[in-house]
């Protein structure tokens, strides 16, 4: 749809933009821009002049048309795992009588790890209880204070029921923090539709901000003057510049920033958001749908032993399709030397992720074509494709 919008390298076929969206080419000179004509000539007047202190909420603003969120709900800042860490203490706090956290084995980790350092910290006897992912309706009760969950599981690409989960939780009475770290970019979310009182997600997936680009944060507007930031950095005090010696929280959404934006990956960021602007998120999640069932089709055609991880349902799926393979990580590395990029988890999950944006029909071909030849010539069986690198 947006192909010649990209950087992409001669003879590469990139199937990992869920992992890492690449490079905009817009973003490469707005980089530059930004950093020779305002870092470089404004010096410290660019947070007023070139409008740095306002971009954490105006990039904000244009990614809330892509989750549903009106303006000024939503706040750009940190790693997605500080807004998980945040967005967990303010709903934790909005339901004190209750103690459990309830997520599912699928989740992230980190989301996972963030939760757990959290109670440690309120000391107040919070659990962090997590079941199967096809449990969590069921495990939805009367006990549980926050359901902490990401829509779609990074291993397999297993979609979330959003509507159905936040209903079931808004009738016993719990808040829901949604994690879209594999939903913002790749389909259709509303979170006013379903009315979710939090939401959270990363920037360099498919949004293509760049590696470390800051994440975002949603606040049900309704709530976003109550919630009480459990980190509470200048930059979210109703007056930083006032320098008051005690913190008051700012004025809605902007009491979810912490500290000091990243301003030159939110350069990159800006431009990457650029391209958004007039895609139909409709027309893209049947791109992604078309691109993704090719895929498993020509696979399972053509790739004996290697099975299907995703749902095979395009509905109860994301933007990505995982095929397990016992030795997957070489396969992998062996399709990662032939130009065919995605990416592996533990134990035997390959990874490909599609992003209708940039990735097409002959891209798909092209994979399902290379991973074929590997697998018959087993030229996955070499002792270079199986030493395990620092990030897979
Ligand atoms: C990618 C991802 C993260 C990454 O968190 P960072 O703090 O940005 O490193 C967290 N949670 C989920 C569900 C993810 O998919």
């Amino acid at each position: 749809m947006r192909k010649d919008q990209f950087i992409l390298p001669e003879g590469v076929t990139y199937l990992d933009g869920n992992s890492l969206g690449p490079l905009p080419k817009a973003a490469e000179a707005r980089v530059a821009e930004m950093m020779r004509s305002e870092w470089g000539e404004m010096l410290i007047t660019g947070w007023n002049k070139a409008g740095w202190m306002a971009q954490p909420a105006a990039l904000g603003d244009r990614i809330g048309r892509l989750i549903g969120a009106p303006e000024g709900s939503v706040v750009l800042g940190d790693t997605l795992s500080v807004k998980v860490y945040q967005a967990l203490a303010s709903a934790l706090e909005l339901v004190p009588e209750r103690k459990v956290v309830l997520s599912d084995t699928g989740n992230f980790p980190t989301d996972l790890y963030m939760a757990e350092g959290l109670i440690r910290s309120l000391g107040q006897g919070h659990a962090l209880k997590t079941v199967a992912p096809d449990e969590v309706a069921e495990a939805i009760d009367e006990t549980v204070a926050v359901l902490l969950i990401t829509e779609v599981d990074y291993r397999t690409g297993r979609k979330h029921d959003m509507a159905a989960l936040t209903a079931r939780a808004h009738e016993v009475g719990a808040v829901v923090v949604w994690d879209l770290a594999h939903s913002a970019g790749a389909f259709e979310v509303d979170v006013t539709a379903v009315s979710a009182e939090f939401a959270v997600g990363c920037t360099y997936k498919y949004l293509n901000g760049g590696p470390g680009a800051p994440a975002f944060i949603y606040v049900r507007p309704d709530l976003a003057d109550r919630v009480h930031p459990a980190l509470s950095g200048w930059l979210g005090h109703d007056a930083p510049f006032a320098f008051e010696p005690s913190y008051r929280a700012g004025q809605g959404i902007s009491r979810m920033r912490v500290g000091t934006p990243p301003v030159i990956q939110m350069a990159a960021l800006e431009a990457a958001l650029d391209i958004w602007d007039g895609v139909d998120m409709a027309e893209l999640r049947a791109r992604s749908i078309a691109l993704t069932e090719r895929f498993i089709a020509g696979v399972e055609a053509l790739c004996p032993g290697v099975t299907l991880a995703s749902p095979r349902d395009p509905e109860s799926r994301g933007s990505q399709v995982s095929f397990r393979f016992e030795e997957g990580y070489a396969v992998m590395q062996a399709l990662i030397a032939r130009g065919v990029i995605g990416d592996f988890r533990a134990p035997d999950i390959m990874r490909f992720g599609f992003a209708p944006l940039y990735n097409d029909e002959a891209d798909v071909d092209r994979a399902v074509e290379i991973m074929a030849d590997i697998l018959e010539t087993r030229a996955w069986d070499r002792p270079e494709f199986k030493t395990k690198a620092a990030v897979t």
